[in-house]
């Protein structure tokens, strides 16, 4: 896989983007009510790649909150199948290294071995990536916690990642693609002190984060304390079952289907919608609902994310963007559940040592 780096003046980037838009749909970060949010772009001008975060990830442009999986019409001999739409090719603009990890995530699961889910695939073929390292951090995240951040480690999952050093950025780039697209820029080619100095940018932002996780033990400690106060507590005083969490999480991929059929009942369609495991309706199946309480319902989120998707897809299902916190209208965090947990544990661990001291005089 050709991997290299450059610097790009600041001067040259935003006409290069504005050259690559006559062929691609350019989204990015831009500013709205003062808040910041992915959106299609019209001119670069609008990027506003200083951001900070964003209610809902880049993940919207590849798996869609509703989207058509199917469609025919009927015919007098029949029933013809009709060709869905395709994707038009895109690039993703200023994506922070948790939502490249979280879009990591999401290929895990729409694009395992033996199953490919068509759309996905097909949006995520379209779809250039350009990370952007992040220079601050909120108060909500804990990406360093999760292995997912500041700076983006793995080597896969993007096109183009960018470093700002101010003036310039240093643009690391992995595969051919885009190799071809930055070729004729004619870059001076990064050196290893341009990475010291992307180190040492990484260094700092990992000194400025509060929330924190340990996660050393975390899968264990969640399994073995599906009975924990917290759960019930939670829930019955705190969640009111919005599905903000949910919406807003870039790991999140559950959806429900619906058909439509037309008026002429010639055309029908069946499509999909971003769906949520906080909904009532969520685990209704045939004689009964196995999370009816609210309590079942926000533990299964927690969970999921911090524990049991390890089993199921090989990391963790919380990228520590900490948006689903930071959305939830009455402030439920799922560290803090996890630390009232591994608090209990160490507890337990100090009353037991104290009872072995004690046996053994
Ligand atoms: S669970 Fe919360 S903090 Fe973790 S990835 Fe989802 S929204 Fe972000
Ligand atoms: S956002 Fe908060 S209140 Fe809403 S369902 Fe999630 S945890 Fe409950």
């Amino acid at each position: 896989m050709y991997t290299d780096a450059f610097l790009i003046e600041k001067d040259q980037f935003s006409p290069w983007l504005e050259v690559l838009h006559q062929e691609f749909r350019l989204i990015g970060p831009i500013e709205e009510n003062g808040f910041y949010t992915f959106a299609e772009i019209q001119s670069v001008r609008d990027l506003a790649l200083n951001y900070d975060t964003t209610m809902l990830g880049p993940r919207k442009f590849i798996y869609h909150p509703e989207e058509k999986i199917c469609a025919f019409r009927k015919t007098p001999e029949g029933f013809e199948i009709e060709p869905l739409g395709k994707a038009a090719p895109q690039i993703l603009v200023g994506v922070h290294s948790c939502d490249l990890h979280a879009i990591l995530v999401l290929d895990k699961v729409f694009l395992k071995k033996g199953f490919q889910d068509r759309n996905y695939r097909m949006w995520r073929e379209a779809t250039v990536i350009m990370g952007i390292h992040c220079t601050g951090v909120c108060p909500n995240c804990f990406c360093a916690s999760m292995g997912t951040g500041p700076l983006f480690e793995p080597k896969e999952g993007y096109d183009f990642l960018l470093t700002d050093f101010g003036d310039r950025y240093l643009i690391e780039l992995l595969g051919e693609r885009a190799e071809k697209f930055i070729l004729p820029l004619k870059l001076q080619r990064a050196t290893e002190s341009d990475f010291k100095k992307k180190q040492e940018i990484g260094r700092k932002v990992e000194n400025q984060f509060k929330k924190k996780i340990d996660t050393t033990h975390l899968v264990d400690i969640i399994l073995r304390n599906q009975n924990h106060p917290v759960w019930k507590r939670t829930a019955e005083e705190l969640c009111l079952g919005c599905t903000n969490c949910t919406m807003v999480c870039p790991t999140c991929f559950c959806y429900n289907q619906k058909d439509e059929i037309g008026f002429d009942l010639i055309h029908y369609e069946r499509k999909r919608y971003w769906d949520s495991c906080q909904e009532l309706h969520f685990a209704q199946v045939h004689g009964g609902n196995f999370r009816f309480t609210r309590m079942a319902r926000l533990r299964q989120f927690v969970t999921h994310k911090l524990a049991t998707w390890v089993e199921q897809f090989g990391c963790f299902g919380c990228i520590g963007c900490g948006r689903c916190m930071t959305w939830c209208p009455t402030g439920i965090d799922l560290t803090e559940i996890a630390k009232e947990i591994m608090v209990t544990e160490q507890n337990k661990t100090i009353r037991m040592s104290e009872a072995q001291q004690f046996e053994n005089g």
